[in-house]
This record gives C-alpha cells, structure tokens and sequence, in this order.
C-alpha cells in the first residue's frame, strides 16, 4: 500500500500516521517522487482500511500495490538504486559493472594470476567461489574458509573487491567481516531462512535467480533479504531450466527490462552459467550489454582445461580481455537508451 500525501501535510500529522503505522508492526519506506511526497507500507496490509486512512486531512489518496514483493518494486523507490563500494566501484547508476574470475578458488597461485589478469583488463570486482553448490556429492566442494582467505589475499594484491557465494547462516559472521559482496546462489534463491540471515548481513547481496523461478518469485526473495533493512541488493540473471539442451540454462535476456521495469534495484546477467559454454559467453555478454544490464559476472579460468568447477564455460584472461574492451564499447554506444520516453521535449 503507497500513502499519497498532500503537499502541505503536516509534518507532525505525518509522523502521526507513520508511528501508528510502525506500531502496527508496517515496515515503513519513505518516497520521494518528482512533486509527491508518498509513504510506502510493507507487511500485512490486509487489515487497513484504505477509507479510513484517506479520510486524513492531509491524505491525497491511497493505493494499493498489487504485486507481492514491496521494496522491491519500483512504485516504493521510483529512481534505480545504486550500490556503492569505499573503493569508489559502483552497481547500477548508469556504468558498467564487471566481476570476473574462476568458478571456484582452487589454489594461491590460481587466484592470484587471475585477480592481476582480469584487474588489467579493467575488472571491477573479483569473483570465486569458496563454498560450492555442486550437483553431485562427489564433485569437488571448493577450499572452505581456507578460500576465502585466499580471496582475501587476491584482494589485498589487486585492490579488487570480492564477490563469494554463502552457502550456510552458519557463515554469516565471516562473511559480513571479510567479504564485500555476499552471493546468494541459484540453488538457494528460495531458502528462505538464509535469505533473512544475509538480510542482517549489512553488505550488499548478489541474489541469483532460481532455474525455475519467475521474475515475481525472484523479486519476493529480494524483499526477503531487503525487509531485514540491512543489506542493499543486486538482481543476478543466470539462465533458467528449459526443454532446450542445447545450453545448460536459456538465459532470459528479457529479464534485464522486464526486472528493470518492476524494480529499482540493478541488474547483473552471468552468461557463463546462463550458457554453460564459453564460446557462447562473449555473444551473451553482448547481447546483456544492449539490453541494459548494469553489470556482468564472467567466469574466467587460466587454464579451463584443468578446472576442478566450470571449466567447460570459462573463458581465458586472452578472451575476457577482448570482451571486457567490446563491452565497454558497446556500453558506450547503448547506455542511455531513453527508457520509457516517448518523447524528448526540449528546454
Ligand atoms: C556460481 O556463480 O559459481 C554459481 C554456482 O552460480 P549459480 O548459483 O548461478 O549456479
Ligand atoms: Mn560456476
């Protein structure tokens, strides 16, 4: 429920309304829009009475938000959220963010010849799994705590901030410490518990899309983590589960506008995964790139032949390098495409 206020409403009838509001255990979010002033209501609405609340003098009008996710949605924050780093990288806001490196942390030496490789091609963050989701129990499970301090090295090395994946709330204290971008993956979009763990978490989360969640699901699981008022998000597309096999996953190119159209948080598209073959991941990449995702999540391997994780779609630090300028390139000549304006007035 959005409350509409009138432009000369006082502030103390306000504040009124919003400790009622709070007490009647809302979450409360503050909108700003172009002339409106509006106050965006999460929780259990059903109890309110819209009538009721519009019979407050200072009331314009009151309206019902029928989408289930709330603050995720961009009738609660009408301008793109954007997440900023202390090293000055940014997600969404109109650049493009780029995080790369392996599947998973496999070895010092590894890790590190891709953070340097990758930085000098002009990366913004350094991706790399320590705790892995592997289909099969007998697959390897990634190094543990023992990779994140290697992530944790890379870091100090490269000045790259990391993104790893959590597996478990058990982690959540390390993680909050140590890492600067907490990956919730696929498999665990809809784990509802971790979802709120990583809500308290106050770094921002990465939040994969399920391989079989809708776009709707994908933005409540979003709310989940956002309700806990803590920790900022960032939308990751990453393919879904088709009758196709000819990819691993088909990666929903569409998502990017319709996700951007609903919400105001950014979004990053991993065609690495969404593929699952990395001749494939440079087109994909592209193809993210000219429908205005706010950032990529490439992987790359310096030797995907031996990869213990995702060799088969990897790119090299050779092909990133060549990706990674063709992207900004085209970056350059799609960004500010005119979203939702038919027409430009002039002064
Ligand atoms: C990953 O990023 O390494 C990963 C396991 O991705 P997803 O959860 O999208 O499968
Ligand atoms: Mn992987």
């Amino acid at each position: 429920m959005i409350i509409i206020l009138k432009p000369d409403a006082a502030e103390a009838q306000v504040d009124a309304l919003k400790e009622e509001m709070a007490g009647r255990g809302l979450i409360l979010q503050e909108i700003q829009g172009e002339e409106t002033r509006m106050i965006g209501l999460a929780g259990d609405t059903s109890h309110l009475s819209a009538e009721a609340i519009t019979r407050h003098s200072f009331v314009e009008r009151v309206m019902k938000v029928s989408e289930p996710y709330k603050l995720a949605s961009r009738k609660f924050r009408p301008q793109d959220t954007v997440v900023e780093f202390p090293g000055g990288q940014k997600i969404g806001g109109g650049g493009l963010a780029v995080i790369a490196g392996p599947c998973s942390v496999e070895s010092e030496e590894q890790i590190l010849s891709i953070a340097r490789e990758i930085k000098l091609s002009g990366a913004h963050f350094l991706r790399g799994g320590a705790f892995k989701p592997r289909s099969s129990p007998y697959a390897f499970q990634g190094l543990g705590l023992d990779g994140l301090e290697l992530l944790k090295t890379a870091r100090e090395k490269t000045g790259l901030p990391i993104v790893t994946e959590i597996m478990s709330a058990e982690h959540c204290g390390v993680f909050a410490r140590d890492v600067d971008v907490v990956q919730i993956g696929a498999r665990n979009m809809q784990n509802f518990p971790l979802l709120r763990e990583v809500g308290n978490i106050g770094k921002p989360v990465l939040l994969k899309r399920g391989p079989s969640c809708t776009l709707d699901e994908m933005l409540q699981a979003a709310d989940y983590i956002l309700v806990e008022g803590k920790s900022p998000v960032i939308l990751c597309e990453r393919g879904i589960r088709t009758f196709e096999t000819a990819t691993r996953n088909t990666l929903d190119i569409s998502a990017v506008p319709a996700l951007k159209k609903r919400s105001h948080l950014p979004v990053v598209v991993d065609p690495s995964h969404g593929t699952g073959h990395w001749d494939f991941v440079f087109p994909l990449a592209m193809a993210a790139v000219a429908v205005g995702a706010d950032g990529l999540m490439i992987e790359v391997h310096n030797h995907p032949e031996k990869a213990l994780c995702d060799g088969q779609q990897s790119i090299t630090p050779f092909l990133f390098d060549r990706l990674m300028q063709k992207a900004l390139k085209l970056h350059e000549v799609v960004s500010d495409r005119g979203d939702g304006k038919q027409e430009s007035h002039g002064p």
